[in-house]
């Protein structure tokens, strides 16, 4: 008899059908003599929902309250996946985050999970249940609720596979797998049989959107092997597990494209050491996600004889992060004596990753030149050991992914 854990998205329950859909696939599971636990997201949209509810309150709202508001979508589903179930002859038991023993610290809307002691939810199995946990919400040791970050229903299904020593661990979602790139842009794109931690891990943070990256460095980290399905037919999906020798032998592994996130620009920063330390500091304080930095070289020809020279200073950040990132930058006027901020909300991220390149020589130059051929300019540009990441015009985004997708995957 195997454990089993499910994991189901918003879509995958996103409404009353849908969710007998689920039940019905997880009675079938437990028909062939496994043991289920089942991690359940929002239905679709209500997450958004609740945000927007707060917003049209308060631009910035308390995280705490967030917390406490955006766990309720998750609890809604649980319950509805356990009454579907009953209603099909299978004892079920929904819990809380807590409830299923999941200790976070108390980073409100980004907590970390610290560790988790699943009790009830052992007991609840052991006595026959089909376990339905709410994904994306722990509580502290001092019993706050908390929420792991926008997507964090996968962590939690990943974290639980750890420490129930899961046999099999199932993210269900609306796709059918991780694909090369994002099927509704390019429609060739092909399905990956497999792919590694490493990879994937690049595809999820830079936009691929199948998985929360947090949940994919986890299974990493506590090697757990997992698959990427759909919830909603029988294909097999991705394999998502350690690298192994052969997966070097493709470059390009695939092409993301993030459009969730903001740049912000700090012009006429006086460059003198530990200026870039305090900015960056307060914005780590605030917990704000910065992702691309990029310093520019002193403007030399702004340089008076006894003044300072100055320099820009570019980030990116995640978007839902721009008001407070604006915030600390603000607060450090006076202290770092820059001339003036200006954001851009309108950029995306285009990212082109593979174990491969470590081996592989001229990709940078064959993406550039494939970016200059469609007259998409390069706002900045990152590298990783397996990735290149340039930042630009959001409008351009998808015509940019197809023409690189076309350049190096076909
Ligand atoms: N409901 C949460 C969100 O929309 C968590 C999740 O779906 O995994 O971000
Ligand atoms: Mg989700």
């Amino acid at each position: 008899m195997a454990l089993i854990v499910q994991k189901y998205g918003g879509t995958s329950v996103g409404n009353t059908d849908r969710i007998k859909n689920v039940a019905r696939r997880v009675a079938e599971s437990r028909a062939r003599g496994d043991s289920v636990v089942v991690v359940v997201s929002a239905m679709s949209g209500v997450t958004d929902g609740l945000i927007k509810l707060a917003k049209d309150i308060a631009p910035l709202p308390s995280e705490r309250e967030m917390d406490m508001l955006l766990a309720t979508g998750e609890q809604q589903t649980i319950a509805l996946t356990a009454i579907a179930l009953h209603t099909i002859g299978v004892p079920a038991v929904s819990m809380t985050g807590a409830q299923a023993g999941i200790v976070t610290d108390g980073v409100h809307t980004k907590a970390k999970i610290h560790n988790i002691t699943p009790q009830q939810v052992h007991e609840k199995l052991k006595a026959g249940n089909v376990v339905i946990v709410a994904g994306f919400q722990g509580e502290t040791a001092t019993g706050q609720i908390t929420t792991l970050g926008r997507g964090g229903s996968d962590l939690t299904a990943i974290a639980l596979a750890a420490a129930l020593k899961a046999d099999l661990c199932q993210i269900y979602t609306d796709v059918d797998g991780v694909y090369t790139t994002d099927p509704r842009i390019v429609p060739t794109a092909k399905k990956l049989a497999e792919i590694s931690y490493d990879e994937m891990l690049e595809l999820a943070s830079l936009g691929a959107k199948v998985m929360q990256s947090r949940s994919v460095e986890f299974a990493k980290k506590f090697g757990v092997v997992f698959e990427v399905r759909s919830s909603l037919n029988d294909n097999p999906g991705t394999i998502v597990k350690e690298e192994t020798k052969s997966m070097e032998g493709v470059v390009v592994r695939g092409v993301a494209l993030d459009k969730n996130q903001a740049k912000v620009t700090l012009v006429g920063v006086p460059d003198k050491p530990g200026v870039a330390a305090k900015i960056f500091k307060a914005l780590g304080d605030a917990t704000v996600n910065v992702d691309m930095i990029i310093q520019n070289i002193s403007h030399g020809s702004l340089q008076t004889a006894n003044s300072t020279p100055t320099t820009d200073i570019s980030f990116t950040a995640d978007k839902p992060d721009l008001l407070k990132a604006q915030k600390v930058i603000e607060g450090l006027k006076k202290e770092v004596g820059y001339r003036e901020v200006i954001t851009a909300e309108k950029i995306g991220k285009l990212s082109i990753v593979g174990v491969g390149m470590k081996s592989h020589t001229g990709v940078a130059g064959k993406l550039f030149e494939t970016l200059a051929n469609e007259g998409v300019n390069i706002d900045m540009i990152s590298t990783s050991e397996i990735k290149i990441s340039v930042v630009i015009d959001l409008a351009k985004g998808e015509q940019a992914v197809k023409a690189v997708h076309a350049a190096f995957i076909g």
